[in-house]
């Protein structure tokens, strides 16, 4: 039985997670529940999964909780950044999913890792802040951590077995979301619901938008960075409509392998908890005869600056890449508001970037700083921009 603690239990990814644990009951059992402030659904998932534990954003949504709760349910409920790194690090944990959307996902997996628990890791931004001083906190902490993503998932799947001194290059593939042959004066038009419509991947909203601008890819390439210990040279992006082949290594006598399946997260969540085992029964099977066909395209650049945006992020390294992620994140928000335009959300970020005196060898608090000045920042650009 693996005891399991899920950070963002709402979202996508949480959600099929629990999908995953229902469907296997004799094999995992839930120990803690983190979640933001969708009390409603966090209650339906107490009653079922019955945590030991469980953390909320506020004391408000705590609260919330324990007037819905009946008095025999005794799981405690905890809120606040403290609560989450409490119920992260609980020790009958074997294994933590950090599946918090955004920069909020860092702290409580930090908590978890320095708890000395595995980690399934959804939560890119954790990797894309703090690549460095996780990795290396993970070193130390002699703790796995298996991605979910499902590209990563992919590469972390085609390198079992494999000489690590054989590897030549990663190839990360995408779907190029809904506007892969849109004209660029047809993005300058792009509204709020075509663009969380994805063509593909059933997600949260914040990563659909991130998938239709390509910035989730280029987020992707500083997570595999770190999960690889790759050069950000040897990460290559491939848009691959079809979505079946998750990503490709490329080794030094010109083999590749490719992992292929389904797009459904259900995949690479089952393998990340049972890893190194599989697990049958979590997705539906993949029928390549009725696929025919599989296309692979270089990204346009031009159309989608925000890849290349990342990847110089990525380049310079050091609290670049939070403040990358920070801007991104208030960009997207006013976009969902109809501040600003689709098309506004790559100038944003640039602007964001350019004011930044990057610190190289940050420790986290000059990490967790440069967060909070990039989110003060964008919103002062927004600000300008739209009055
Ligand atoms: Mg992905």
């Amino acid at each position: 039985m693996k005891k399991i603690t899920l950070l963002g239990s709402t979202g996508s990814i949480g959600c099929s997670t629990l999908d995953v644990v229902e469907n296997n009951p004799d094999r995992f059992r839930i120990v803690a529940l983190v979640a933001g402030e969708n009390t409603e659904l966090l209650l339906k998932q107490i009653e079922k999964f019955r945590p030991k534990v469980v953390a909320v954003k506020s004391k408000e949504a705590a609260l919330k909780l324990r007037t819905a709760l009946t008095a025999k349910n005794r799981v405690k409920i905890l809120y606040d950044v403290e609560g989450m790194r409490e119920a992260a690090a609980h020790p009958s944990a074997d294994i933590v999913v950090s599946a918090i959307s955004g920069s909020a996902g860092l702290i409580p997996t930090l908590a978890a890792i320095e708890a000395g628990k595995d980690i399934a890791l959804a939560n890119k931004e954790t990797m894309v802040l703090a690549g460095e001083i996780v990795t290396q906190k993970a070193l130390k902490k002699r703790i796995k951590i298996i991605p979910v993503d499902s590209e990563h998932s992919a590469i972390f799947q085609c390198l079992e077995g494999s000489r690590r001194e054989n590897l030549r290059r990663i190839i990360l593939t995408a779907s190029g979301g809904p506007f892969l042959n849109f004209t660029a004066r047809q993005l300058q038009q792009v509204t709020l619901q075509q663009t969380l419509r994805h063509p593909k991947w059933k997600m949260g909203k914040k990563i659909t938008i991130d998938s239709a601008s390509m910035m989730n890819k280029g987020l992707e390439i500083i997570e595999a960075k770190w999960l690889f210990d790759m050069d950000m040279q040897a990460i290559d992006v491939l848009i691959h409509p079809q979505s079946i082949v998750h990503s490709m290594v490329e080794f030094v006598d010109g083999a590749f392998l490719a992992q292929m399946g389904v797009p459904d997260m259900k995949i690479p969540i089952a393998y990340a908890l049972t890893y190194p085992e599989r697990i049958a029964g979590n997705s539906a099977p993949l029928n390549l005869a009725k696929e025919k066909t599989l296309e692979f395209y270089p990204p346009d650049a031009r159309k989608f600056p925000c890849l290349d945006i990342a990847r110089q992020a990525g380049i310079d390294g050091g609290t670049a890449p939070a403040v990358l992620n920070a801007a991104d994140e208030i960009a997207v928000e006013a976009f969902m508001r109809k501040t600003v335009r689709f098309v506004d959300i790559p100038v944003i970020i640039e602007k964001v970037l350019k004011e930044h005196k990057t610190i190289k060898k940050p420790t986290l608090e000059d990490i967790l700083d440069a967060d909070r000045w990039a989110r003060l920042k964008t919103h002062t650009i927004i600000e300008r921009m739209t009055h």
